[in-house]
């Protein structure tokens, strides 16, 4: 289990652009499409964009069409918190970092095998650690 980390607003502030404060901090989504990640190939780890947290790996993304980076499986079952969220008049089931509690995104049960989930996340909440290329 990651360890907690809890950070003042201050610090959120600080830390995070203004859109990123805005996803990460109170729930919101960047619009479908125009995030960095939506559509990236590259392999490597996907940590979360305020702690580092490791989240998903390139192993599980998949091109789901959506507009956002979607994943099929986290790095580690402790790596995100699963959350009921019944704004905008839905139930769905919101995802946080496991260590420092930033709002992630969505998870869905339309997703490929082996699982069936669809972890819709935005791309302001991460940062891709690409992987060094073999020596
Ligand atoms: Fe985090």
């Amino acid at each position: 289990m990651p360890e907690e980390m809890k950070k003042t607003d201050e610090e959120w502030r600080k830390e995070l652009t203004p859109e990123q404060y805005h996803v990460m901090r109170e729930c919101g989504t960047e619009p479908a499409f125009t995030g960095k990640y939506y559509n990236t190939k590259t392999e490597g780890e996907y940590v979360c964009a305020s702690c580092g947290n490791e989240l998903f790996s390139s192993e599980t993304k998949y091109d789901s069409g959506s507009g956002w980076p979607s994943f099929f499986e986290p790095s580690d079952p402790n790596a995100v918190e699963e959350k009921d969220d019944t704004s905008l008049g839905m139930a769905r089931k919101e995802i946080t970092c496991g260590r420092c509690g930033a709002h992630l995104g969505h998870v869905f049960e339309d997703g490929p095998t082996p699982t069936g989930r669809r972890y819709c996340i935005n791309s302001l909440s991460l940062d891709l650690k690409e992987k060094p290329p073999a020596a």
